[in-house]
Parts: C-alpha cells; sequence; structure tokens
C-alpha cells in the first residue's frame, strides 16, 4: 500500500467511526480552515446574487448551454423488444436519485468542472444534486462559484475537500443522507478515497479522473501548430505537479520546434518541464500504438497527419483532432464532459456523461400468450443443472398455463 492509500483509508476509516467532528478536524488539518458543523452545508438560495460582468456571465453561460446541447442530445433512452406475442422486455434506464458532485478548489476553483459534472446530472434526470467544493474560503466571496451554482441549479453546497468529502457523501451525517455514487474530478486523495468506497460497495462511482495528462502527436508541423502543440502541454502541466504531459513524433525538427517553445514559456517555471515527456517513435503507425498504450485522458492530434491518425486511436479520453482543437476548449466549451479517465483506466472506461448518472433495469414482462416454449426450455435447463424450484416454478406455471387453457 502507498503513502496516498494509507492516508485515504486512514481518513474514511477515521470518518465511517468518528463523523463529521473528525471531517471536520481533517479539514482543519488540510485545508487550514476551522468550520462549525452548522457551517458545512450551504443553501445555495441563500448566497447574495453574485456580481459579475456581462463578458463573465456571458462566458459561463455559453458554456452551460453548449455542455447541456451535446448532453441532451447524447442521451441514450431506453429499448423495448417484443420478440414474441406475450413477451415484452426493456433495458430501462433509470436515473440515479442522490448524486454529489465533487469539485476540485484546492490549487485552482475550477468551476468549469462544476459546470461538466453537474449539467450532465441534471440532463439525465438526477433528483438530488449536491456538490462538493474545498472550504478554501467563503463562498460568496468567489462570484464565480456562486453564479456557476445558480446556472446549475445546485441547491447543496457541503464544504469539504479531499477525502474527507468523499468519505461523508459516501457515509452520510445525520441530517445528510449518504449519496447513490459520486462524479467529478479530484486530485490523487479524492480519486483514491472513491475508488475505496466503491471497492468497499459503499457506493457507485463515475470514472478515475485523477491528475490530468495530455499527450499531443505532430509530424511536420508550421510555426502556429507548434505554438499551439506547446501551449497544450504547457496547459495540461499547470493544472498540479503530478499532471503529466507527452509530445510523440517521428518528426525531429518538430520535437526541437515544440521543445524550444515550451523552454521560452518556462523561464519563470522550471519545475514544470520535469512533467513534460518528448518520445520519438519510428513511424505515425508506432505514435498510434504507443498513445493507445499509454490511454491518456487528452490526446491532441495537430498537423496534416491530423486526421488519418485518429482512425487508429482507441483508448483516449478524449480525442482532438486539428489545431483549433486544443485541450482547453474541451476543459470548457466544447460541450463533452471534460471529466475523463486518467491513468491508463482509458483502456476500459470512457468520460463522464448522462450514462453515468443512469442505471439499467431489466423489464421482463409476460401476458397470457406467453409461448409454452420458453417455460419448457427453462424447465429442462434447471433440470440440467439441478435446481429443483427452478424446475417445479416453470413446471408449475406450464401446468397452470395448460390448464387455464382447457378452462377458457
Ligand atoms: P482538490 O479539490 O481535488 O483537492 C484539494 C483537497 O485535497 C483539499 O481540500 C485537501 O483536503 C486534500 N489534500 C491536500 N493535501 C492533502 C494531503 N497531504 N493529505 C490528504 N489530503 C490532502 O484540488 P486540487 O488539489 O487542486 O486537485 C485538482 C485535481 O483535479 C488536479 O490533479 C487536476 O489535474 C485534476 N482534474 C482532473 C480532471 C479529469 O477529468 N481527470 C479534470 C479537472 C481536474
Amino acid at each position: 500500500m502507498n503513502s496516498v492509500q494509507e492516508t485515504v483509508r486512514q481518513i474514511l476509516d477515521d470518518i465511517k467511526q468518528q463523523g463529521l467532528s473528525k471531517a471536520l478536524e481533517y479539514t482543519e488539518q488540510f485545508d487550514g480552515v476551522r468550520l462549525e458543523p452548522d457551517q458545512v452545508l450551504v443553501d445555495v438560495a441563500s448566497l447574495p446574487d453574485p456580481s459579475l460582468n456581462p463578458d463573465q456571465k456571458e462566458a459561463i453561460d455559453f458554456a452551460a448551454s453548449q455542455i447541456r446541447q451535446f448532453h441532451q442530445a447524447t442521451k441514450p433512452s431506453s429499448t423495448e423488444v417484443d420478440p414474441v406475442p406475450g413477451l415484452h422486455l426493456e433495458e430501462r434506464l433509470v436515473p440515479l436519485n442522490r448524486v454529489g458532485i465533487y469539485v476540485p478548489n484546492g490549487q485552482y476553483p475550477l468551476v468549469s468542472s462544476l459546470l461538466m459534472s453537474a449539467i450532465p446530472a441534471q440532463v439525465a434526470g438526477v433528483n438530488d444534486l449536491i456538490a462538493a467544493i474545498a472550504p478554501r474560503s467563503p463562498l460568496e466571496s468567489n462570484p464565480l462559484w456562486v453564479y456557476a451554482l445558480k446556472v446549475t441549479g445546485i441547491r447543496t453546497v457541503l464544504r469539504l475537500g479531499g477525502a474527507q468529502a468523499i468519505a461523508i457523501m459516501g457515509y452520510g451525517f445525520d441530517g445528510f443522507p449518504p449519496v447513490d455514487l459520486i462524479a467529478g474530478p479530484g486530485n490523487q486523495f479524492v480519486a483514491q478515497a472513491k475508488q475505496e468506497l466503491f471497492r468497499q460497495s459503499v457506493v457507485g462511482i463515475d470514472v478515475i479522473a485523477g491528475p490530468s495528462e495530455v499527450l499531443v502527436i505532430t509530424g511536420e508541423i508550421d510555426e502556429k501548430q507548434a505554438e499551439v502543440a506547446a501551449l497544450d502541454l504547457l496547459a495540461q502541466a499547470e493544472h498540479a505537479p503530478d499532471a503529466h504531459a507527452y509530445f510523440v513524433s517521428w518528426n525531429a525538427l518538430a520535437i526541437k520546434t515544440v521543445q524550444n517553445m515550451v523552454a521560452q514559456w518556462t523561464t519563470d517555471h522550471q519545475g514544470i518541464l520535469g512533467q513534460i515527456d518528448w518520445i520519438t517513435v519510428d513511424s505515425p503507425k508506432e505514435a498510434v500504438r504507443f498513445a493507445n498504450q499509454v490511454a491518456p485522458e487528452h490526446l491532441g492530434l495537430i498537423g496534416q497527419d491530423a486526421e488519418s491518425l485518429a482512425e487508429g486511436i482507441k483508448t483516449a479520453g478524449a480525442l482532438f483532432v486539428g489545431w483549433l482543437a486544443g485541450q482547453a476548449l474541451g476543459d470548457y466549451v466544447a460541450g463533452p464532459s471534460h471529466v475523463l479517465p486518467t491513468g491508463g483506466t482509458g483502456r476500459f472506461l470512457g468520460g463522464l456523461s448522462t450514462r453515468t448518472f443512469m442505471r439499467r433495469m431489466s423489464v421482463i414482462a409476460t401476458d397470457d400468450d406467453l409461448p409454452e416454449a420458453f417455460l419448457r426450455a427453462g424447465q429442462v435447463l434447471a433440470s440440467l443443472e439441478g435446481l429443483k424450484f427452478h424446475e417445479q416454478s416453470l413446471r408449475t406455471r406450464l401446468i397452470r398455463k395448460a390448464s387455464q387453457g382447457i378452462s377458457q
């Protein structure tokens, strides 16, 4: 067990045993904020209307509208099938009832993450939505939070961050029932706590959305393409010291040019250079193979080969094709959620969507026309498996159905 796992297990165990008071102790330790129990839940309606200028409001409204439209368009619907008379089958999609959205507020106030998680949940039809935001400062002191909360229609904020927030959403406390699912990105403590509570079957989770990653592939590129490629690497690395960027190319000049640009912009933050890996590959095919193996959260394809390379990409959280499609466009306004799988989990997980907030339920409905063949075949299979009452339950139905036919 590594140190993050140990820290998180301790926090979760302590809060499970000792409840909110322990979460408040940890908040004082990790966030440097002392909260009283009655300051943990904030009613958004009680927050004063925020003073933002029209450009700022318009930008948030624009992003919210794009995100809402995309998720409405991609929301799946239930499927119904009637294979034979007497049998009606459904894959019914049911929205989850109570969901906690974790919104990062450690290094930066990621208001965009609130929009990117809460809007898909609302479009899915979630009834009761809570946002957990670390208490760096009172919510009303940042009008961006207040405006975005009001735009999303979230009514309650839990002012806790890190593993404490995850524990409280998972276990609940007096007056705050546990949630059914926790969604949203966060640092390694948040990601680990979500996984641990899921492992314990305490709560559902969305994706493993931990420290951010980007992988950019280019072949031969011009100056503007090199410039945006370099900025995309830096944009992802600036998220946090554990965020990571890869630049992959088979073109030595492209690597040199992008490296020079990165160096130019990082004279004051050399530390960020350690977060970027420069990978030289033999061919475009090799670049695609490497990318699919890394399964990065964001994958940028820039340059004349972008469209042809896109065909081969199978594991990215989000794929950005063309020099105008920077990750920051996806982070804020394009529409699909920016909450995406990290740490290689893109090999088997996709990003957050309306599906995250819906569970599938099978429906098997019958009427008296159900063909006897279904009961007979089931009866035979039950006998073969030796399950006596399974067999009897089908045989009884068969006999009753036959006698009902006679009496009619
Ligand atoms: P955060 O809100 O995730 O974490 C802050 C909390 O971490 C604090 O409230 C504190 O309680 C806890 N914490 C800090 N140090 C701790 C310690 N030593 N021990 C225990 N708990 C500790 O905010 P952040 O730290 O800025 O991280 C945001 C993360 O979200 C970044 O890693 C970013 O890359 C990631 N992110 C990922 C995605 C995605 O889709 N994968 C999207 C946006 C952001």
